[in-house]
């Protein structure tokens, strides 16, 4: 009964090829975010939980520590990642080919939304006898490991203060979360960091030795702020942090989602419409998300917006 098994083969065959869009693999979706203790590796987690959550049998949402958001910019152009996030100043710079990408703009970055506002931030113990940025020379300072965000803030704070980190200080290059240690430790004297708040990076720190948050707000940088979009001057309120009891001013930047022109509109479409429709779980799920709102989310974005955020964006009117 040769045939008879040939046909039952056949059979079998079919079964298997018509049962194959169920049993078909989710989608995994890589999102980077940066430093462990960071508020962007919290975006990264929180949305990959949502998406897990409510789009769980279609998506397999990955949430990645990395370096930062030039690292982010430039992993998503070799599409690497399939969202990640990224400070204002570095979205506008990548897609306009400045500072990092001097000549050599990401054209194919794309804007999602925009999340939580980030400050740049000088932080150091209170015995470490730092008053002002002037009183950084001749200390060890974490300027930021290359490939962060923080990295380019500090490099331009430190130019408008009239400070050269090759020859003032010495200048350390750490992650952000071996800095916050080394803070502790004493093995540094200051870090620079730019970042939502509240940040694990800073709280953690903030419970075992008196910290001091220097203002960032000289004429030089104001200006400079006034010449850019994307810097606006803030004040961090007194009592953010356990032992910083005054109103720190200094400048933000926003932190945002981005993605290549290359991630399908569909994968772009689902993820905008699940964190949307879900905003309260995002808003709940960390200190630094309560005040999202989407007005402001749409806003800040210097990449052209994908067409998967666009076509959610006018189902909402938002467009
Ligand atoms: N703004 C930092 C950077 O780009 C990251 C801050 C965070 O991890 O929340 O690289």
């Amino acid at each position: 009964m040769v045939g008879g098994k040939w046909v039952l083969a056949l059979a079998i065959a079919l079964g298997l090829m018509f049962s194959a869009p169920q049993a078909m693999a989710k989608q995994d979706v890589l999102f980077g975010g940066a430093a462990i203790t960071g508020v962007y590796y919290q975006v990264a987690l929180q949305i990959s939980n949502i998406m897990n959550k409510h789009m769980g049998d279609k998506y397999n949402y990955i949430g990645r520590p990395t370096g930062g958001s030039v690292f982010n910019i430039n992993a998503l152009d070799r599409v690497a990642f399939d969202f990640a996030v990224a400070q204002s100043d570095r979205n506008w710079q990548g897609y306009n080919g400045a500072a990092d990408w001097d000549g050599k703009p990401i054209t194919g970055l794309r804007s999602v939304f925009s999340m939580h506002p980030e400050t740049v931030m000088l932080v150091t113990r209170k015995d470490a006898g730092i008053n002002s940025l002037e009183d950084l020379k001749g200390k060890r300072v974490n300027i930021g490991n290359p490939g962060s965000g923080q990295r380019g803030n500090a490099e331009d704070v430190l130019r408008l203060y009239g400070l050269d980190y090759t020859k003032d200080f010495s200048a350390e290059q750490l992650q952000q979360n071996e800095a916050s240690r080394a803070l502790v430790d004493q093995k540094i004297d200051a870090f620079f960091y730019t970042v939502g708040n509240p940040s694990a990076t800073i709280e953690e720190p903030a419970q075992s030795v008196d910290l001091m948050m220097i203002p960032i707000n000289s004429d030089a940088i104001k200006a400079f702020v006034a010449e850019h979009p994307y810097y606006i001057m803030t004040t961090i309120p007194a009592g953010t942090y356990h032992g910083i009891d005054q109103d720190i001013e200094t400048y933000a930047v926003t932190a945002t989602v981005v993605t290549n022109e290359a991630v399908a509109e569909e994968v772009v479409y689902d993820m905008v419409k699940t964190v949307f429709d879900n905003l309260e779980e995002l808003k709940a799920s960390h200190a630094a998300f309560r005040n999202l709102n989407p007005e402001e989310m749409l806003q800040g974005l210097s990449a052209p917006f994908h067409p998967g955020a666009v076509k959610y964006y006018k189902e909402k009117g938002w467009m």
